[in-house]
C-alpha cells in the first residue's frame, strides 16, 4: 500500500524543526522512518506535513563526562551497539541496541524514535528503565526532562509535550560493579520483543544493593519490577536467589498483552523464564 499525500520539508536545526512542528497541520517528525513509513504505508498513520530530522548532525552524538552518559536522540541503534564509549560507561545499552531488529533496521532507526513512538515490544524503554535513564525534550516552551519511569505511559503513548523533540537520552554511570544483562524471547520474523527483560544489579558486603528490573513487550508499556528488585534487595547474588526473585516477575501487573504471538499465560511465563535469564547472565558477566 502507499500512502496518503503528505509535504515534506527537511529541518536544518532543532530549533526550525520546533517551530515547523507547531506551524504545520498534522505535522510529524521523520527520523529513521522505520516505524513511521510502515504505519503510513498501512495507512495506520497519516501526516500533513513530514519534518525530516533524520540529518540534523546536532542530534547525533555521544559522549560521557561529569557522571553521565549522554546520547543524541538521532544516534541509530548500530552506533549505540558499536559505541565504544556506551561499551565502556552503560553496557547494557549497548547490549540491547544489539539485539534490535536487523542490520538495515539498527543502521537507519533512532533512538529517539523509538522511545517517541513507544511500541509495547521494543527494546529501548526496557534498557532506559533498568538504567535510570533521563529522557530531554526541547519544545515551544523550552528544554524539559523526563525520567524513563513514567515516560511510557501505554500502547505507542509517552509522556512527550505538544510540539516537542526529544533531543538527549542522559544516564547516570551506574554504581561501581554493577553488572548487567539483557535477554530477549525475539519474535523470529521482526525480532521484536515478545518479551524482553533488562537487568542491572550491585552487591555490597556480599549481597545485592542496587536491584533495577525492567520489562518490555509484557504489557501496553514497558515497566520496572519492584517485586523483583525487593526479592533480590539484601540478599545474596545466587541461583536460589534469582530463581526465587524471577518467580515474581509481572505477578504485580494487573494488565499482561494477549495477540496472536502469545497469549497472556504464555508471557507472564516467558517473564518469569526470562528474568532469571537476564539475572544469570548479568552475575556470569566479567
Ligand atoms: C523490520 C523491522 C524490525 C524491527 N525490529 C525491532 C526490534 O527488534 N526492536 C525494536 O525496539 N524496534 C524494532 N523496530 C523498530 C525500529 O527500531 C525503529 O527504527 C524505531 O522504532 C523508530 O525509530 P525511527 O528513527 O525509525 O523513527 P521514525 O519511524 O522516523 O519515527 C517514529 C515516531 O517517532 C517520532 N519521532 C522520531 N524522532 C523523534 C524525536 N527525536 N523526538 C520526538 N519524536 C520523534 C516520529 O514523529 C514518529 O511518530 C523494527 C522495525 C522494522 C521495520
Amino acid at each position: 500500500m502507499i500512502p496518503t499525500s503528505f509535504a515534506y520539508k527537511r529541518a536544518s536545526s532543532v530549533a526550525e524543526a520546533i517551530s515547523l512542528l507547531s506551524a504545520g497541520e498534522d505535522a510529524k517528525l521523520l527520523a529513521g522512518g522505520h516505524s513511521l513509513l510502515p504505519s503510513m504505508k498501512l495507512r495506520l498513520n497519516e501526516a500533513g506535513t513530514l519534518i525530516d530530522i533524520g540529518q540534523l548532525n546536532e542530534l547525533r552524538y555521544i559522549d560521557a563526562s561529569g557522571g553521565m552518559q549522554r546520547i543524541g536522540a538521532g544516534s541509530t541503534h548500530h552506533e549505540i551497539a558499536s559505541s565504544e564509549v556506551v561499551g565502556a560507561h552503560v553496557p547494557l545499552l549497548a547490549q540491547v541496541g544489539a539485539t534490535i531488529g536487523d542490520v538495515q533496521v539498527r543502521n537507519k532507526g533512532t533512538i529517539g524514535g523509538s522511545i517517541a513512538h513507544a511500541d509495547p515490544a521494543a527494546d529501548w524503554p526496557a534498557g532506559l528503565l533498568a538504567t535510570d535513564a533521563v529522557i530531554v525534550a526541547q519544545g515551544p516552551n523550552g528544554p524539559r526532562e523526563y525520567k524513563a519511569a513514567g515516560f511510557f505511559q501505554g500502547l505507542f503513548t509517552t509522556a512527550l509535550g505538544e510540539h516537542e523533540i526529544i533531543t538527549e537520552i542522559r544516564v547516570p554511570l551506574p554504581p561501581q560493579g554493577t553488572r548487567v544483562a539483557y535477554a530477549k524471547f525475539a519474535q523470529p520474523a521482526s525480532r521484536f520483543a515478545l518479551v524482553g527483560c533488562a537487568v542491572a544489579i550491585a552487591q555490597s558486603g556480599g549481597n545485592i544493593s542496587h536491584a533495577r528490573v525492567a520489562f518490555t513487550g509484557v504489557s501496553g508499556a514497558a515497566f520496572r519490577d519492584q517485586a523483583v528488585e525487593q526479592a533480590l534487595m539484601g540478599q545474596p547474588a545466587n541461583a536460589d536467589t534469582f530463581a526465587a526473585a524471577a518467580a515474581r516477575a509481572a505477578s504485580e501487573q494487573g494488565h499482561v498483552m494477549s495477540d496472536h504471538f502469545a497469549s497472556e499465560d504464555y508471557r507472564r511465563h516467558l517473564a518469569r523464564v526470562f528474568a532469571k535469564r537476564a539475572l544469570m547472565a548479568a552475575a556470569a558477566e566479567g
